[in-house]
């Protein structure tokens, strides 16, 4: 649908919303309960807001909890409707690596070798073979002392320059289009006060990818578990055959826990647990585990064999106790994206429409899109052109940027072929 010389501007106006994006520090902070957790969040949310604006979008809503949605408007025909679909980034960036300062370097007509970010740091094609395949491109990396921010302002940047064409080429037919962009995707708990019931929109794609072509449609279902381990406290110079230490229990019920399942030690569709926290004392002590599989059936499996792990242990420390507190914490987005199979078929389509054969990834680990699914609105996640985040050694490839805006453009019209 665009010609060459649209995908050039297309590229020019994705480039300059990029730089002037990931200019902001917008750092997430998870110890912060206030929603957004850091206040440079608002600044890249206002300046959205400004240039959505200046686009021309007269629909354009920013809550006092940081949740940015704006419309554009369908331009069907009276008495034509099509499904509403929507497009989702977040503005902040992980806790990780320091996004203050980002000094993003534009590398033209790459050249194949390393790339030199400055200081120490380099970019190495050897370790980076993907950057081979963006010889003669352009690419855009860090100066080595902070991440580059493409996750997730790849995402918005490419949503804001998608969002501009269509605008301004009202003889392109679609349905109502929604625009979204969220604060503290990193912390995981972005979605907790998302104005859901505000959405129109049928189904969404997050912009919030990787690698060319990539789309996950799939995650880890995620569970959390609290084991509580109480003793018997005697001074220990009369503990024999009284005392029972809460410590000594943890140690023991860690010690069960089977290695072969632990994040460490599996990959692809393999689940585990993984014990991340342990606080406390003789007296009581706290261990806090993370079940994850992609199989539901499999996180009921792990939670039956953590409750025996504690009758067993209770039976063996007489006079102690275990408790076990089970919580779900998301779901694997599949079984939502399912139920609507047009939403795949849509995003196959149009990523065919500009010659990219989509691979479908698997998330081992979660994302604003299983939220979103869970509260009913099927929301797989698209590819944006960067790599290696949350690091110094994050880059983007801007051709594969300018794709993805593209690809939302045919998404577009594809959906605003069908009926409501
Ligand atoms: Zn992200």
């Amino acid at each position: 649908m665009m010609n060459s010389n649209e995908i050039k501007e297309m590229e020019r106006s994705i480039l300059d919303r990029f730089l002037r994006y990931v200019r902001i520090d917008t750092q997430s902070n998870h110890h912060n309960p206030e929603k957004p957790t850091t206040p440079g969040q608002w600044n890249l949310l206002k300046m959205l807001k400004k240039e959505l604006h200046e686009i021309g979008l007269k629909d354009i809503d920013l809550d006092q909890n940081g949740y940015l949605i704006a419309r554009i408007p369908s331009t069907l025909p009276a008495g034509r409707k099509a499904p509403v679909i929507g497009f989702m980034a977040h503005v902040d960036t992980a806790a990780d690596m320091s996004g203050k300062n980002v000094n993003p370097q534009i590398i033209e007509h790459y050249d194949g070798n390393d790339i030199p970010l400055g200081g120490e740091w380099v970019l190495s094609s050897d370790t980076n073979p993907e950057l081979l395949k963006y010889q003669g491109q352009t690419l855009i990396t860090t100066d080595g002392t902070t991440l580059l921010g493409a996750d997730d302002k790849a995402g918005a940047a490419e949503i804001m320059a998608a969002a501009e064409y269509l605008f301004h080429h009202p003889e392109i037919e679609h349905g109502e289009i929604e625009l979204i962009f969220t604060p503290d995707e990193e912390t995981g708990t972005g979605m907790d006060l998302f104005p859901v019931s505000k959405l129109h929109a049928r189904c969404c794609y997050t912009m919030d990818g990787g690698e060319r072509g990539t789309v996950d449609a799939e995650c880890f279902n995620a569970a959390k578990v609290v084991i509580t381990f109480t003793g018997v406290m005697y001074h220990l110079g009369s503990a024999r055959g009284r005392m029972v230490n809460a410590v000594t229990m943890a140690g023991a019920f860690l010690s069960l826990l089977p290695q072969a399942e632990s994040p460490e030690a599996t990959d692809g569709r393999y689940g585990y647990y993984c014990p991340l926290e342990i606080t406390g004392s003789a007296e009581s002590a706290q261990l806090t585990l993370y079940l994850r599989d992609f199989e539901i059936e499999e996180i009921d499996r792990r939670r039956k064999v953590v409750e025996s792990i504690a009758a067993v242990l209770e039976n063996i420390y007489q006079g102690g106790k275990i408790s076990v507190d089970f919580k779900m914490q998301y779901l694997n987005m599949r079984e939502y994206i399912r139920k609507d199979p047009l939403v795949m078929e849509k995003l196959e389509e149009a990523a065919a429409n500009i010659g990219i054969i989509v691979s479908n990834e698997i998330i081992r680990g979660g994302t604003d899109g299983a939220r979103l699914c869970a509260m009913g609105i099927p929301t797989p996640n698209i590819f944006t052109g960067g790599h290696n985040y949350h690091s110094r050694y994050e880059w983007a490839a801007l051709p594969v940027m300018t794709e993805a805006a593209r690809l939302i453009g045919e998404l577009i019209v594809l959906w605003g072929k069908e009926d409501e």
